[in-house]
């Protein structure tokens, strides 16, 4: 199987050929740490850690290498701290574990190196030296600058002209530069603001620096794929590349540029002066991780995704569908639990269509297509005890890929929201179960009816079964 992405360096779609199949190597922008993640950053994270699930199934788990940077060192985490006056590292740490639990709930996979900006300060001067020798930087006032001149086709990825290069990275026409569109590799600290000991004088780094310098360091100087949200497109990825490819010649670093659409919320830009600014941890507190995980991947991930409340109940009730088959498939597999397709490894088990619509640039909504026709498929006609049993394997295997189908499917109908208050708890319901179960017994079926209708009025569903009774909030 080969997979096809697309490569915003080209604007086409094409076959990924790793570098070296041993070790395929992709970088990720990671999040600025200064507040809570949003759910666009979370848009971002999951788009790649498909593409990480699925190089990790075709080559191999320990032939994928993922970075993603955590930036700890910008004008908006000193901005977070004068405002609140909370030490910068506290800030950085609070907010660094925080994107943690939270992408950890949506389901992501940790990538294999996570380096973050001020560890890498050592390679980053190297880095201006480098550019600085090269003749493409110029140091002056305690800045050091790009010189964008001295790169014929600075620009290549987002295909502005000078004039839009220039208005599009709204920069400030600063004395000390030769050209509008010279950007900051090195700058000045006060000291106050977090700075390091360097030949400019004590200063920190410009952002694109960073991941140029991180993703040398943990991939080499070319690797295979490089992604990011599209607006990372200018000025950042472009920065970065003028960067990497004059320190270490051009046709270096990375092959394929992917960038992520969008996310709007009901339509709108999210921001946090419209009010619609949504954190992952506030989403979470409402809909499960997988929820949030599917009502992303219905949309392909080069498309812009619209959030909303609707577009979060559709995903609700497709993930209440799926599970809702495993549970019914359950006796059938019980009896038949020593077959080794249950024992198979995660990856086994992939449905061919699935996998191709994966490789097919990231279609997730069309892998999302084949689970349902193989919940169809089961839901409708069970067949043969080994067919179901094949079928289920397929959708849970296929579905787990997509880091969807992970809960146990009793346990996914007894969750409730965090956020929920007032309901009740699973130890309350047993309970009431318990009761009713003993005013049968008694013959007093107007109390366990009374009971019954009381769970249900408080979206409680039980249901009979031949090995007693199970229930599910509605
Ligand atoms: P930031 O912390 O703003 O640098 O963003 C981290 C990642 O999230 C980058 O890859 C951004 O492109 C991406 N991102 C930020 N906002 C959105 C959004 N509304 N929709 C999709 N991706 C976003
Ligand atoms: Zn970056």
């Amino acid at each position: 199987m080969t997979i096809r992405l697309h490569n915003t360096l080209t604007r086409r779609v094409e076959e990924l050929t790793p570098l070296d199949p041993s070790n395929v190597r992709m970088y990720v922008c990671g999040p600025t740490v200064y507040d809570y993640a949003h759910i666009g950053n979370a848009r971002a994270v999951l788009a790649f850690d498909i593409l990480f699930r699925l190089l990790r199934h075709e080559f191999g788990a320990d032939h994928v290498t993922y970075a993603r940077n955590i930036t700890d060192v910008d004008d908006k985490i000193i901005a977070a701290h004068q405002a609140s006056g909370e030490p910068i590292g506290s800030i950085t740490e609070r907010t660094t574990k925080a994107f943690h639990e939270d992408i950890a709930a949506l389901g992501a996979l940790p990538p294999n190196v996570e380096p973050r900006a001020t560890q890498h300060i050592g390679e980053m001067i190297a880095l201006v030296e480098t550019l600085l020798a090269k003749g493409h930087a110029y140091a002056t006032e305690g800045h050091v600058l790009f010189d964008v001149t001295s790169m014929p086709d600075y620009g290549m990825l987002s295909r502005r002209n000078r004039d839009e290069l220039i208005a599009g990275a709204r920069v400030e026409i600063a004395p000390y530069k030769k050209d509008p569109a010279d950007f900051v590799l090195w700058k000045p600290s006060t000291p106050d603001q977090p700075g390091w000991v360097s030949p400019w004088g004590r200063g920190r780094p410009g952002w694109h620096l960073e991941c140029s310098a991180m993703s040398e360091k943990h991939l080499g100087a070319t690797f295979d794929i490089h992604g990011g949200g599209i607006d990372l497109i200018f000025p950042h990825h472009e920065n970065e590349i003028a960067q990497s490819a004059c320190a270490h010649g051009h046709g270096t670093f990375a092959k394929i540029w992917m960038h992520n659409g969008f996310l709007s919320v009901e339509g709108e830009k999210m921001s946090k002066s419209l009010g619609n600014f949504i954190t992952i941890r506030d989403a979470l507190k409402q809909h499960h991780g997988e929820t949030i995980r599917l009502a992303m991947l219905k949309t392909h991930y080069r498309q812009p995704l619209d959030w909303t409340a609707e577009g979060l109940k559709q995903a609700k009730s497709t993930l209440d569908r799926l599970y809702r088959v495993l549970l019914e498939i359950r006796p059938i597999q019980n009896a038949h639990a020593p077959l080794s397709v249950w024992a198979a490894s995660d990856t086994t088990n992939i449905h061919p269509k699935f996998l191709e619509a994966l490789d097919d640039d990231l279609n997730s909504p069309m892998a999302l297509a084949v689970l349902n026709t193989i919940a169809d498929g089961l839901f409708n006609d069970r067949g043969s005890d080994e067919g179901v049993i094949v079928a289920a394997a397929e959708l849970l295997r296929s579905a787990n890929l997509l880091g969807l189908l992970r809960e146990d499917p009793e346990a996914w109908f007894k969750w409730q929201p965090a956020g929920a208050g007032g309901g009740l708890s699973d130890g309350d319901i047993d309970a009431s179960i318990q009761a009713r179960l003993d005013s049968r017994k008694a013959k007093n079926f107007a109390e366990a009816d009374r009971i019954r209708k009381e769970l249900a009025d408080a979206g409680v569903i039980l249901e009979d079964g031949p090995n007693g009774t199970t229930w599910r909030r509605g």
